[in-house]
Parts: C-alpha cells; sequence; structure tokens
C-alpha cells in the first residue's frame, strides 16, 4: 500500500509498504477513505517530538471502512462494511482511566510506556502515527490501517454524511471542544484563544456552543483571522499589537475570564525572548516554546481558567509561575479524551449546527503529501487544512 512516511525532519515521502496485518484478537483493519494532515504532525516534520524512526508512517486523524476484523472483536459494535471515524488516542476501555472516561490516558494501549514514563512520571495512551514513545503504532496516512482495541474507539458513522464533514470528528473537532470545555465557560464569558489553527477554529465554534458571550481569537495569519472572524470571533494579530494589553483594554482592565493555548511548543512571538526560546529548543535545553502558555497566564482575570489543548513534549523555562499562583488560575490540559466527545459531535453534524469542512482549504492526492505537509507548516497558498486522499493517483 501507499503511506505517508517520516524519513527525517522536514522529510516526508510516500512509499510502498506492506499492507498491515490483525496482529492481536480485538484488531480490525481499516480501508482508509480521508486522512488529513494535524498540527501534530508538524511536530514530528520540524523534528521536536524524539522517538520516531525512519520509514515510520504518520498520521492520525483517518476514516474509512472495516476489512476485517480480528476474532475477539465484539461484533455487536464492529464488523467488516462498517463506516467508521477512528479517533487518534488508542483506548483498551478496560483500565481505570478508561472506566473514569480518560481515554487519553489509558493504561493499556502503549506498548512502549516506559520511555515515556522516563520523561513524564507516566504515559498517555498509544497514539497513531505518533512517535515510539507514544506506542510505534503506524499512522493513517495511509491507505489501510491497523486499529488495536477496534470495538472502543471506531465511530460508526452514517452514509448520508460526506467525508469532509465527520472526518475531524477523528481528532481536532472534540479538540477543540474539549480545549473550550477545558474552559469552565459561564454564559456570557469572555474566552481569548490563541492560535487560528484548525484547533483553534473549532474551539472557537466550541466556546460560543458552551455559551461564551466573547471570544477574542489572536494569530497573525490573515485567511485564519478572517475565518475566526467569520465564526463570530473579534480578532488580534500578534504582529501589531501587545496581545496582554489590548485583551486587557478589551476587556476592562479585567482580563478574559479564561485564556485558550491552541498552539503549543512552536509558538511564534518576537524579540529577545522568542530569539532564546527558539535557540534553547533547537539546543534540546527546552524542548518547548512557551510563548502563548506565558502570554495566557499574564492576561487571564484574576480566579481565570487556562486551557491547554495545544501540545507540549517536555520541559520550558520562564513560566510565570508567581503570577499563575497569585491570581488563583486553574490549568486544565491533556490529550483529548476522545471518545467522550464524538457521539455527541456527530450528533451535532447531524443536525446541522455546524458543518466541520469549513476549515478545508487543500484536497491533494496522497502521492502530493511532502507538498501538503510543507505549505501547512508555512502557512502558503491560504492553506487552513489538508486532507488526502489515499486513493487518488497524483494530478
Ligand atoms: P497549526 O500549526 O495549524 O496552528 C497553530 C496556529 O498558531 C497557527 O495559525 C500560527 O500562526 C498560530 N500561532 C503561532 N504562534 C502564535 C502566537 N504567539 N500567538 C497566537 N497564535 C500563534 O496547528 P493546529 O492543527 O491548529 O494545532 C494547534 C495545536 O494543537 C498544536 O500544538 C497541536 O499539536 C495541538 N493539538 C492537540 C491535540 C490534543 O489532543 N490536545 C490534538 C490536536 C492538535
Ligand atoms: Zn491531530
Amino acid at each position: 500500500m501507499k503511506a505517508v512516511c517520516w524519513m527525517g525532519k522536514e522529510n516526508i515521502q510516500v512509499l510502498d509498504v506492506p499492507d498491515p496485518k490483525i496482529l492481536n484478537p480485538r484488531d480490525a483493519v481499516v480501508r482508509i477513505t480521508s486522512t488529513a494532515i494535524c498540527g501534530s504532525d508538524l511536530h514530528l516534520y520540524d523534528g521536536f517530538v524524539p522517538t520516531l524512526e525512519q520509514g515510520d508512517i504518520l498520521g492520525h486523524e483517518f476514516m474509512g471502512e472495516v476489512v476485517e476484523v480480528g476474532p475477539d472483536v465484539n461484533k455487536e459494535k464492529l464488523k467488516v462494511g462498517d463506516r467508521v471515524i477512528v479517533p487518534f488516542t488508542i483506548a483498551c476501555g478496560g483500565c481505570t482511566p478508561c472506566n473514569e472516561q480518560l481515554w487519553s490516558l489509558c493504561d493499556n494501549s502503549n506498548p512502549n510506556a516506559w520511555i515515556a514514563e522516563k520523561m513524564m512520571g507516566y504515559s498517555p495512551s498509544g497514539l497513531f502515527g505518533y512517535t515510539h514513545m507514544l506506542g510505534g503504532y503506524a499512522g493513517g496516512q495511509a491507505q489501510y490501517a491497523r486499529v488495536p482495541y477496534a470495538d472502543v474507539g471506531p465511530l460508526k458513522v452514517p452514509s448520508e454524511l460526506p467525508d469532509e464533514k465527520v472526518l475531524f470528528l477523528s481528532d481536532i473537532f472534540p479538540t477543540g471542544y474539549m480545549g473550550a470545555e477545558n474552559c469552565n465557560i459561564r454564559p456570557g464569558d469572555t474566552v481569548a484563544i490563541w492560535g487560528c489553527g484548525p484547533v483553534g477554529q473549532f474551539a472557537i465554534r466550541s466556546a460560543f456552543m458552551l455559551g461564551a458571550g466573547r471570544v477574542i481569537a489572536i494569530d497573525r495569519v490573515a485567511e485564519r483571522l478572517a475565518m475566526a472572524q467569520a465564526s463570530g470571533a473579534e480578532t488580534l494579530n500578534f504582529d501589531d499589537v501587545d496581545v496582554v494589553d489590548a485583551l486587557h483594554t478589551m476587556t476592562g482592565n479585567r482580563g478574559p475570564d479564561s485564556c485558550m493555548d491552541a498552539v503549543g511548543m512552536e509558538a511564534s512571538g518576537h524579540g529577545v525572548m522568542f530569539a532564546v526560546d527558539r535557540a534553547k529548543q533547537m539546543a534540546r535545553i527546552q524542548m518547548d516554546r512557551p510563548i502563548v502558555l506565558r502570554r495566557a497566564i499574564m492576561a487571564c482575570k484574576k480566579g481565570g481558567t487556562i486551557s491547554i489543548p495545544g501540545v507540549y513534549a517536555g520541559f520550558i523555562d520562564k513560566v510565570p509561575m508567581g503570577a499563575f499562583m497569585n491570581k488563583g488560575l486553574t490549568m486544565k490540559t491533556g490529550q483529548t479524551h476522545m471518545m467522550r466527545y464524538m457521539g455527541p459531535l456527530l450528533e451535532r453534524v447531524q443536525r446541522g449546527e455546524i458543518d466541520p469542512s469549513f476549515v478545508i482549504s487543500h484536497r491533494l492526492p496522497i502521492g502530493a503529501a511532502p507538498e501538503g505537509y510543507k505549505i501547512f507548516r508555512d502557512k502558503q497558498d491560504h492553506c487552513t487544512k489538508v486532507v488526502l486522499d489515499p486513493w487518488a493517483t497524483a494530478a
């Protein structure tokens, strides 16, 4: 089959690789019909997350048709022929975190947990296509994928909804929604969201769904800010204003009720601090650039909430812990607990409350994945989200 392989920093190649097979009794094999490139993939592309190996298959936002199931898959939940969305987190369904609906913290789905434990104390769940530290699972930017614990994660979707309307239930819609839920929004609240990438876009819409009165969205990319405005957000360009000052001015000096970091470890910025962060990240002295996190803590109102859907991988410097503590802030974060949100959000799509395809700018054949990664990373060609067709031949 064809698959998008990581061959090194900024080196993506589409290669012919062996088809996946059932390895464990609760596996299924899915023939993938649509797959997307995520902002999280860019951290791999840019070489900032350790434990990838040359030839690893990337991708964790995919859907398709079940073509094979292992003998122990619960046939009432999943059978050959079902059309499914596959969540990016892998969960066993039987451990303590799974029983508490903390799916992205599954105790059993990461066979390489010991590597993550060395860095983080405990491991999150395994993830598709996202390093050996997080399981070493082949990803879904491919024609087929093996899906472990296949009767737990995959969500069946009705045939009348086209792929583009449901594909993002595999990650970014639930991620934006959980990011908004983690803001503890009360009716009428003001929510500031850094990052108008795909996650930020779904976070903006989700914040309004959850009752926000105002959303103030921050980025520097014109078309992403325009998309945020079209969703009802007020916008700030961090190239033009001091964002913390502007947020205070816009909120009568109180600060937003909650602040979301939907940017994560590769945040951009200005001046000396940004240069220092970037140099330290390159030298592996600090793994992440916490530019947005610092600003969110400084901007947030006293007693407010910081929500962090943006991905961090390691250690960060100069976080204003004094402000965080003395303002009595709350911080909530995590890889998304996908299975909590997929069903309810599918219902919102079915009711016509949202059409998630609004975020797509590029539809490419899988062979064009290297170009897709580059234009998405560099925000070229008004790129907001790339969907790959695993079966289309290159144009
Ligand atoms: P993206 O890279 O397309 O978007 C990030 C946006 O942030 C870009 O538009 C960029 O211009 C903007 N940005 C950079 N620096 C900024 C700053 N200082 N202030 C404001 N905006 C800034 O990525 P995405 O797909 O939207 O993903 C966003 C983050 O969410 C990534 O870190 C990704 O890894 C993470 N993510 C987390 C989960 C989860 O489960 N928690 C799931 C999916 C994605
Ligand atoms: Zn993702």
